[in-house]
């Protein structure tokens, strides 16, 4: 089965970031990587969400004749954050890469506010929904153009905004140009989690009802991830988010965790509730409580 790779323009309303590094690269090709049928269906609509999910009996394969995803069945709230855990290769990131559509179901199907996501234009489906992966790409421009790319109308009020809610302001204070110092490889060096806020400041400005995000396998300094840490936290406000996590130290907060395994939803529920279960929770749980305790 042949993917192409569609051109950055038609992709710039929904990728906000960039991984960089082989795995993080052949990922992001992963998710950029759409098959050719995937295309406005005739009468396909624009319709504004609010971002109630349902994956109704989902199935999907990447082709291969081996199933990724099997009966996959999970109604998210509109406003709802669901942290999808499990093992490594489980079938969390095409879960969520199923909902902008990046590839199509084969068996069952995806609603958002009860449309068949299908029968909404790619546009308007992908237009109200926000990514951050975990490492981003910085094209060679200022701060400004980096946070308002994807949103190019926006305002000076707007970009500060989503600046400030991403904890930028420290930062834009330091350097000599502010928000117009050019960043990349002929400008300032960002920092790893000043690339990741900067990401946040993106989908702060576009406001997208859901929110998709790749939590960060690297850990970062402690304030720093806590800074980060906070501004995410404010960005899931309001907006049906799906969290892929990687460590479980950091989705407690989450309304509800999934446990992904071999491409099912083996249990789902709190913290507290998957805890008192004695399941898959658990022993993922326990088995990463060295890490958690350090964290
Ligand atoms: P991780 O925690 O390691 O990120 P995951 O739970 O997100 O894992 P997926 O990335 O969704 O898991 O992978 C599920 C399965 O699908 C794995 O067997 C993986 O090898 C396979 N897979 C993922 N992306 C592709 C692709 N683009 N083409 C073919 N197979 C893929």
């Amino acid at each position: 089965v042949g993917v192409f790779y569609r051109p950055l323009e038609k992709i710039s309303a929904v990728v906000e970031t960039y991984p960089k590094g082989i795995a993080g690269f052949r990922r992001y090709l992963a998710l950029l990587a759409t098959a050719p049928d995937i295309v406005d269906r005739p009468g396909a609509v624009a319709v504004p969400l609010t971002g109630e999910i349902r994956f109704e009996g989902v199935r999907f394969g990447y082709g291969d004749g081996r199933p990724v995803l099997d009966r996959v069945d999970l109604a998210v709230r509109a406003g709802e954050t669901v942290a999808f855990v499990g093992p490594s290769g489980a079938g969390k990131t095409t879960l969520c890469s199923l909902v902008p559509r990046f590839y199509d179901v084969e068996g069952g199907r995806i609603t958002i506010d009860g449309h068949d996501i299908r029968d909404l234009t790619l546009a308007s489906l992908r237009g109200q929904i926000g990514i951050v992966q975990q490492d981003v790409f910085l094209f060679a421009g200022t701060i400004r153009e980096n946070i308002a790319y994807g949103r190019l109308d926006a305002s000076e009020a707007e970009i500060r905004q989503a600046a400030h809610r991403a904890r930028l302001d420290t930062l834009i204070e330091t350097l000599p140009d502010g928000l117009d110092t050019v960043v990349g490889e002929r400008g300032v060096k960002l920092s790893g989690g000043q690339k990741q806020r900067l990401a946040i400041a993106r989908v702060f400005l576009k406001n997208p009802p859901i929110l998709i995000l790749d939590e960060a396998t690297s850990a970062l300094d402690t304030q720093t991830e806590r800074e980060i840490q906070q501004a995410l936290a404010e960005l899931t406000i309001g907006r049906t988010t799906l969290v892929i996590a990687h460590r479980l130290a950091t989705i407690r907060h989450a309304d509800r965790i999934a446990v992904v395994s071999n491409g099912r939803i083996l249990e789902q529920g709190s913290h507290e509730a998957l805890v008192a279960a004695d399941g898959a929770y658990r022993r993922l749980h326990a088995a990463q409580a060295g890490i958690v305790a350090a964290e």
